[in-house]
This record gives C-alpha cells, structure tokens and sequence, in this order.
C-alpha cells in the first residue's frame, strides 16, 4: 500500500487536519513526517498544523540520516523545518520506520503523569485491552509497557533519551514525553496512524479509569 509520492503532502495535510481534530496538534504543537521514494517529507516547524498546504511540507534527504539536507523547502522562506526533526530521524535509522507521528494528546501526557509522576523516567503500562492488537506484535493478554523520558526545553534535546529509551523497549514503537506527549511509529504512515490511535486509546482508558477509581488490573505472573 505505498503512496506514490506525489500524494504525500496533501496526505500530510489531511493528516494533520484530522488530528487536529483529535485534539493531537492543537497550538501549532505535534508533527509529522513521511517517508517516500524521493525522500522524507516533513511539515513545518511552529505553524498551525491543520491549516497548512501541501507547499508547505519539506523534503529532505533520506539517504544521510546523519544531517539534516533539504531538497526541496517549503515555498514560503519563512517556514523552517520541523523542531521534530531529529527525532523523527531517530525512528527512521533505529527502526526503518517509513513514517512517524508525534502529539500532544492530552491522554498522552496523563498517561506518561501517572507513570513517572515527578516528570522523570518511568514506564506506563497496560493490560488486557482488544486494543493491544493494533500495536506491533502484541495480542490482547500481553502488557504492552511505553517507556516515559522527561522533557526538555527544546525539542531537538530529546533525541539522546529518546533514542537510548527506544534501545531499551525494542518491542514498542512509541515513547512518551512527560508533560508534553509522544512520539509513534510504524513501518508506514497507516501502521504509524493506527499505532498512534491504539496507544491513545490505551491512555484514555488508563485515564478514565483513575477517574472513575477503578483499580489498576492486577499484576498476571
Ligand atoms: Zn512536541
């Protein structure tokens, strides 16, 4: 199911339109990139997020993961590519992922609270939902556990943790940022989209649950 290129950036658009809607990239928060045959594309930096046009999306170059080089900016000079940037790219060389999301969900920041309460490191975790089954080879009885690293001033300064936290948790394709949200991935950008639907849910119902004073399920051996 690969999208031919010359569809990304709009598909990026309507991406971000729809979550906007999500209450995902509100603020001009949030980002997303998309990996294609000419290279990676990427939304902008600091704009609001479900008015952009597909001129607006960066490309750039997918064979030096090492740099950041661009081969085709934005059509308006002001735009600079997203802070997300480095991040994104630590998803693409670590786990040749073909697109990654990153949001500001409120369930997201919820979730990644009550695991590291003090804004630190820490691990969420999650049991027994239908929903395990729309992330990467988990079933619905496994704990799916997302780590949590704590934020930093800038965006970019995240890269470090985030890759050290993704080492650490080979078999989930998310990590989540305390007090700011999460980054998603997946092999393409619909694997990306429902992984990151999945592990909101998964917040929400962790959330909901506190909220509603229901006991964390217990520990299975
Ligand atoms: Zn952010």
């Amino acid at each position: 199911m690969n999208t031919p290129d010359e569809r990304i950036p709009e598909l990026i658009c309507e991406l971000c339109r729809q979550f906007y809607d999500l209450g995902w990239v509100s603020g001009t928060g949030g980002g997303i990139s998309i990996r294609g045959e000419a290279g990676i594309y990427m939304a902008p930096s600091g704009v609001q997020k479900e008015r952009i046009r597909p001129e607006d999306v960066f490309l750039l170059d997918g064979t030096d993961l090492s740099s950041c080089r661009v081969l085709r900016p934005a059509k308006d000079p002001s735009l600079r590519v997203s802070e997300c940037q480095p991040l994104f790219y630590n998803a693409y060389r670590l786990r040749d992922a073909g697109a990654v999301i990153h949001n500001h969900s409120i369930h997201a920041v919820l979730a990644a609270k009550m695991a590291a309460p003090d804004g630190g490191e820490g691990v969420f975790e999650s049991r027994d939902l239908e929903m395990h089954k729309g992330l990467r080879g988990k079933g619905c009885f496994d704990v799916v556990r997302v780590p949590v690293i704590p934020n930093t001033a800038r965006e970019a300064q995240l890269a470090d943790s985030l890759e050290r936290a993704m080492n650490e948790h080979p078999d989930v394709d998310a990590v989540l940022v305390a007090g700011h949200g999460i980054y998603v991935w997946g092999r393409t950008w619909q694997q990306a989209k429902t992984q990151a639907e999945c592990f909101d849910y998964l917040f929400k119902v962790a959330v909901y649950a506190k909220m509603a004073g229901l006991d964390a399920p217990p520990a299975r051996s």
